[in-house]
């Protein structure tokens, strides 16, 4: 993802709607890049101070972003996690119905 893709998501990522690989492109590229990192951090702040009222002076912008990014990151990982397991899991379906079907067909040839 290059950089101005990753502008683009900015406002989404902050609102927390992106999903799927974009979410994981932009998160990356957010993480990498000191320019878009620099982009994001003025966007929190400024969708931040509109959207708590009842914010204190000492707010710490740059803190309760780093606090977003790793929310989202676990978000990320848990949902590879996921899909690691779903393959493993077919993986073992399909070698079950193999060897069954081995048997079957074993049986059927040494009768
Ligand atoms: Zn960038």
């Amino acid at each position: 993802m290059d950089c101005s893709a990753a502008k683009k998501n900015i406002n989404s990522f902050l609102r927390e709607t992106l999903i799927g690989n974009e979410l994981r492109r932009t998160y990356y590229h957010l993480k990498e890049c000191e320019k878009c990192r620099e982009v994001l951090l003025d966007e929190f702040s400024f969708y931040t101070t509109f959207n708590d009222l009842d914010k204190d002076l000492d707010f710490n912008y740059q803190k309760k972003l780093n606090e977003l990014m790793d929310a989202t990151e676990k978000k990320i990982k848990s949902k590879d996690n996921k899909k690691t397991r779903k393959y493993i899991i077919i993986s073992i379906g399909i070698c079950i119905i193999f060897v069954i079907l081995l048997i079957i067909a074993l049986r059927i040839t040494y009768k």
